[in-house]
């Protein structure tokens, strides 16, 4: 996606070889037509996948999840992050470790929002080791639901994540593939 490869060189900052730094853009301040315009790529992309429901993670998937799901006429969830296990059975949960935080979080989903027939699309703002996405599917495959696709804003292809998720054989769709980071040095996958 050429406007948000552009964004990222102009705005985006290499915190180190391993994080990007994007809030102005992304992670704290939104350009709602940068986010309309994903939603038309992922759209696009996973039209004929016969999609029924869009689930992203809280907070940066929210955006252009929204987006998406308006396009493509679908409800959208947000899984939700919390700090430790609900003890009541009306819920789904699965445990994540987030290396950019180093902490863990319960990914949680109320079960009446998925059902057995759900085709899932999970949309994240950056793939990076995978923990977040492979979270998100754990969930949906444990209803008994399917994942038909997994859509990323940013995915760093140098890190695990996206061979972990192709050799799980989820399609994985990502809007910008960045190869390399370095200190004022961001390169894409040619
Ligand atoms: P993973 O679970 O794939 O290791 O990491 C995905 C999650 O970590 C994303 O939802 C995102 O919130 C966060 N994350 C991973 N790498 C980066 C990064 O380079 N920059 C930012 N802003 N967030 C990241």
């Amino acid at each position: 996606m050429e406007s948000l490869h552009k964004r990222i060189l102009e705005e985006g900052k290499a915190l180190s070889e391993n994080v990007l730094k994007v809030d102005s853009f992304l992670n704290h301040q939104v350009d709602p037509d940068l986010m309309y315009e994903m939603g038309t790529y992922f759209k696009k992309y996973f039209e004929a996948h016969k999609i029924t429901k869009i689930f992203t993670i809280e907070s940066s998937g929210i955006a252009p999840s929204v987006m998406t799901a308006m396009q493509m006429n679908l409800p959208m969830v947000i899984l939700k992050k919390q700090s430790s296990k609900i003890l009541k059975g009306d819920v789904y949960q699965t445990t994540v470790h987030s290396f950019t935080k180093d902490m863990n979080y319960e990914l949680t989903l109320q079960k009446k929002y998925i059902n057995e027939d759900d085709n899932i699309l999970i949309i994240d703002d950056f793939l990076a080791n995978g923990e977040a996405a492979l979270g998100a599917a754990r969930l949906v495959e444990g209803a008994g639901a399917k994942v038909g696709g997994i859509g990323i804003v940013i995915e760093k292809s140098f890190q695990p994540g996206p061979q972990l998720l192709k050799e799980k054989g989820y399609d994985v769709y990502s809007l910008a593939r960045i190869a390399k980071l370095g200190k004022g040095n961001i390169e894409f996958v040619k």
